[in-house]
């Protein structure tokens, strides 16, 4: 019995000095890195490359954008707001729109890579679908491919992004017939949206989204790429 208290003793010494001498030598000159190599795989880059065609001028695209830069914890109390930070500090989203001026986030895409459904996908897909239902982050889904329709992810994103130049669209009010103007919104979860709306105002209130009408005829299956997130 006095045997083992001894090697528990020892132990507790031996292991309380090798920690005393870890945390001394944790200065930044002990500390060394090497690069990690390009930031993205092929694929994704493809798929960036896609991205930035398709958004043009109209959106910012960042690729791998940590969530804590983008959303932020609603809480209550410290341990609350502890417990929401570190779900979201080592995640990020794949790729980000931005708008170009103000580079305030306008959707999130999620790259599929193909592969199999195992935990670890499944409780990513989990968190992003819960963040930015939450945080009212518009997400899209996509999955890799070898080609990308640049009239297909534009589509995808014209919901979010100003896509359409003014001066190509002129549109006529659907309840009165009179052309409509372009406005932008100065309030509500549209802010800085350009939206269109009847020029009869305030007589006719009819407005629309700013993005609807594409020229480019629908594919044979509408979307195949957006996942049903809901
Ligand atoms: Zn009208």
């Amino acid at each position: 019995m006095e045997n083992i208290f001894i090697i528990v003793v020892l132990l507790v010494v031996f292991f309380f000095f090798v920690q005393k001498r870890l945390i001394k030598t944790e200065t930044y000159k002990d500390c060394k890195y090497k690069r990690k190599g390009a930031l993205l795989n092929s694929q994704e880059t493809a798929f960036l490359n896609a991205l930035k065609t398709a958004v043009g001028e109209h959106g910012v695209v960042l690729a791998k954008v940590n969530m804590a830069n983008v959303i932020a914890p609603v809480a209550t109390n410290k341990k609350q707001w502890f417990v929401a930070n570190s779900k979201i500090a080592k995640s990020y989203f794949d790729f980000l729109i931005c708008d170009p001026r103000s580079l305030e986030p306008r959707v999130a895409i999620e790259l599929d890579n193909g592969k199999e459904l195992d935990k670890g996908k499944m409780e990513r897909q989990k968190l992003l679908m819960h963040v930015c239902k939450s945080s009212n982050v518009p997400l899209i889904g996509a999955s890799i491919k070898h080609s990308y329709q640049v009239g297909r992810l534009r589509r995808l994103l014209a919901a979010h992004i100003d896509l359409i130049e003014p001066d190509k669209e002129v549109r006529f009010c659907k309840k009165c017939g009179s052309p409509m103007v372009i406005k932008i919104a100065s309030q509500g979860e549209f802010k800085g949206r350009r939206f269109f709306t009847c020029s009869r105002q305030p007589q006719c209130t009819y407005t629309e989204n700013y993005n609807v009408v594409f020229d480019e005829p629908e594919p044979e299956n509408p979307n195949p790429n957006q996942i049903d997130w809901s």
